[in-house]
């Protein structure tokens, strides 16, 4: 089933390159440069996500957002241009909307697409990207380069948690308790070597990783 991801915004080259830093086979996206797009496109289509710049040539976002909220419980991500609309958006974003601040990540805000479509459909979509990784943790189909990755359960546990707290630090311990029950009889050595097959396992540099960093003494965080 598509997942439609409406994007209101009128810069074209930010929109386009929104669309394509988040493209995967099942989203298809509805790109519009004004309200009266949004609102035509919105009525017309099964819209599952909203990214929405605050400043539009026919009007504010806000008052689209207050519109479609009055409709309908479709997450909405504000894109917001400068510390005026932030301090708007901030207060207005309290009640369940989410906001990322331009000039944004990439991949930040790939992140929080996944989370707000995540948490919108209960965490059945538990789908995950990085670099040429796929991971269905539903399915339990995973894949690198499309082929096939083999993962034992602790292996996807880790990556799991790695994958929802992105950009964060994990320790060493919550990591060993939840790959392994609890992980009281597991010692660090058998974290540190799961670490680094796994790092083989999804192409990562060892001695310069890209996705998975050592966080000296503490533990590991996910990039990307
Ligand atoms: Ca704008």
């Amino acid at each position: 089933m598509a997942i439609n991801i409406m994007i209101v915004e009128d810069d074209e080259g930010l929109s386009r390159g929104v669309a394509l830093s988040l493209a995967r086979p099942e989203y298809r996206f509805f790109e519009c440069a004004t309200l009266a797009q949004a609102r035509q496109a919105f009525a017309q289509h099964a819209i599952s996500l909203v990214l929405l710049d605050v400043g539009l040539p026919d009007g504010s976002g806000l008052t689209l957002c207050r519109e479609l909220r009055a409709a309908s419980d479709v997450p909405i991500l504000f894109l917001t241009a400068n510390d005026a609309e932030y301090d708007e958006v901030a207060g207005f974003a309290a009640g369940g909307d989410d906001y990322i601040t331009k000039p944004f990540r990439l991949t930040a805000l790939r992140a929080r697409v996944e989370n707000a479509l995540r948490r919108a459909h209960g965490g059945g979509a538990a789908l995950y990207r990085f670099g040429d990784v796929w991971l269905d943790f539903g399915r339990l189909q995973f894949s690198k380069g499309g082929r096939p990755l083999a993962l034992s359960p602790s292996e996807q546990r880790l990556l799991r948690l790695l994958l929802d707290r992105r950009g964060e630090t994990v320790t060493r311990d919550a990591l060993r308790g939840a790959a392994w029950d609890g992980g009281a009889f597991v010692d660090d050595n058998t974290l540190t070597a799961a670490m680094r097959r796994l790092r083989a396992k999804i192409g990562d540099d060892p001695k310069n990783p890209r996705f998975l960093r050592t966080v000296y003494g503490e533990g590991y965080c996910f990039y990307g």
